[in-house]
């Protein structure tokens, strides 16, 4: 087949009564004897393709199997069945163009075959949502094939173009922040990674950039953004994966106010740039007291809905005024050692009115934070903070969660540092990414919308990590492995 110019499936309408060349995936085939029938795909769009009359492209036609890979030439016509009537209406009513392209087919001259492809386990054309999980795991490039799938990723990654551009103009920096740093006492466990050159050391991964991006504040930034991966080590309970991604936010000389509102306005114009068929319920977002969302819902992320059955209903709540302190036995923390644990963030500041008692380390269980909590339809999509940018109310809050002096500079000096000098009021906010797509999506988990997410044991299996490594390499760590305990049932 001689070169021309690869037409993608999306602009064929444009294209009618011309010669074109598409390439992408067999996704039907409808052999008819003397006929066949294909569906074409590509990232773009699909189409409906017809082999009649030549006999040496239907002799190629009929080898073809779906999800073999081709190139395929023909004569763009325009359709005039039932189905294609339906189309243009459509079109015509909402102004967008449907994935399936009906208004057009393909007369085919010619094919080239690019790759050819096994059966596959499940049907590309089908929604997987309702198949095996650790079969799709298995075959995610299969999976993510399906448009369904295509679209979730898509559009989370039109949604972070968007909130780039958008913090972009506000005069954010995106900065990126290391993977590899030091144990933080954020309240989950760590991922730990040994370390060739210091042995017996160990990296941790971030659990979230809190420290960082409290340093670049020190580092006179002023506003700094990123998308991150927080990794925690925890129990996979119900929809958790122990990667997920952040829409971090840090900023300087701001108060509460001034990040409800920026992030308010952010999500605002997500949802009407890229989601201009949902409804949000009420604007400006209400607030409600943490202690108003205990007492109303029995939670402090209170599903507000009107309407519970509507897909397109988006109400957001702000939840304030949190206990900055509780008792370390209502904690899951497994780094409180005292019995105050902290109930966001240790790097938190209480409302002003208490900054004299968290000074003095009195009234401790009546210090409000200066912290806030977006809820969208049931979920915690973010949380942040003002922070303590006095290394001495810093320091008097970790003495109030029970860390000995020694400890507190062992453990936090470069923070009690970077505050002591010249670091300006700062706070910031970081929203749970995965979690708002699933919703703005549909979607009943955050694995929808992540590319390669983990199982519910925390594997990945196509790669099949993690998995075990070389002697080789456990010697150059200085590692050695214990034995497993074993078993009951052995
Ligand atoms: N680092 C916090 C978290 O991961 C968010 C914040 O306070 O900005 O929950």
């Amino acid at each position: 087949m001689e070169s021309t110019i690869r037409t993608m499936i999306k602009n064929l309408s444009e294209k009618k009564g011309e010669e074109v060349l598409i390439k992408g995936w067999v996704d039907v085939k409808r052999d008819q004897g003397k006929m066949a029938f294909f569906d074409f795909r590509d990232a773009t769009g699909k189409v409906q393709g017809v082999v009649f009359g030549k006999p040496e492209v239907l002799e190629v036609a009929k080898t073809l199997r779906p999800e073999w890979v081709v190139a395929v030439k023909g004569k763009v016509q325009e359709r005039n069945d039932k189905q294609a009537k339906a189309y243009r209406e459509e079109v015509e009513k909402t102004g967008k163009r449907p994935f399936f392209n009906k208004d057009v087919e393909l007369e085919i001259t010619g094919f080239e075959i690019l790759n050819k492809a096994e059966t596959p386990v499940f049907e590309i054309t089908s929604d997987t949502s309702e198949i095996n999980e650790e079969v799709r795991l298995k075959n995610r490039y299969l999976d993510l094939r399906t448009q369904r799938m295509q679209n979730n990723i898509r559009m989370r990654a039109k949604a972070m173009q968007l909130l780039r551009k958008e913090l972009n103009e506000e005069n954010f920096v995106e900065i990126e922040t290391p993977v590899l740093t030091k144990s933080t006492p954020e309240g989950a466990r760590d991922y730990v990674v040994p370390s060739r050159l210091t042995p017996h050391h160990f990296y941790a991964l971030p659990q979230s950039p809190q420290q960082y991006k409290q340093l670049l504040m020190s580092a006179g930034m002023e506003r700094y953004y990123q998308f991150a991966k927080c990794l925690r080590d925890e129990d996979l309970r119900g929809d958790r994966q122990p990667e997920f991604t952040q829409l971090d936010m840090e900023m300087s000389f701001v108060e509460e106010e001034d990040i409800i509102q920026l992030n308010e306005r952010l999500l605002i114009t997500l949802v009407e740039k890229l989601y201009p068929e949902k409804r949000i319920q009420q604007i400006p977002f209400p607030r409600m007291s943490y202690a108003e969302a205990m007492e109303k819902y029995g939670n402090d992320r209170p599903d507000i809905r009107e309407d519970k059955n509507d897909p397109n209903l988006l109400a957001f709540v702000w939840i304030v005024d949190f206990p900055f302190f509780e008792k370390t036995a209502d904690s899951d923390d497994p780094q409180a050692k005292g019995e105050w644990t902290f109930t966001h963030n240790p790097f938190s500041l209480s409302k002003p009115e208490f900054v004299e008692d968290l000074k003095a380390g009195k009234n401790i269980e009546n210090i409000v934070a200066a912290q806030y909590d977006i809820v969208l339809n049931g979920y915690e999509i973010g949380g942040g903070s003002i922070r303590a940018h006095d290394p001495e109310i810093l320091r008097s809050i970790l003495r109030i969660l029970g860390h000995s002096d020694e400890k507190i500079e062992e453990n936090f000096g470069h923070m009690l540092k970077a505050l002591g000098s010249g670091t300006p009021p700062h706070g910031g906010i970081a929203w749970g990414f995965d979690r708002l797509m699933m919703i703005l999506q549909n979607e009943k988990t955050i694995r929808e919308v992540i590319a390669f997410p983990k199982n519910g044991e925390g594997r990945d299996p196509l790669m099949e990590a993690p998995s075990t490594i070389t002697q080789e390499q456990l010697d150059e760590l200085f590692i050695e492995l214990k034995e497993l305990p074993k078993k009951k049932d052995e």
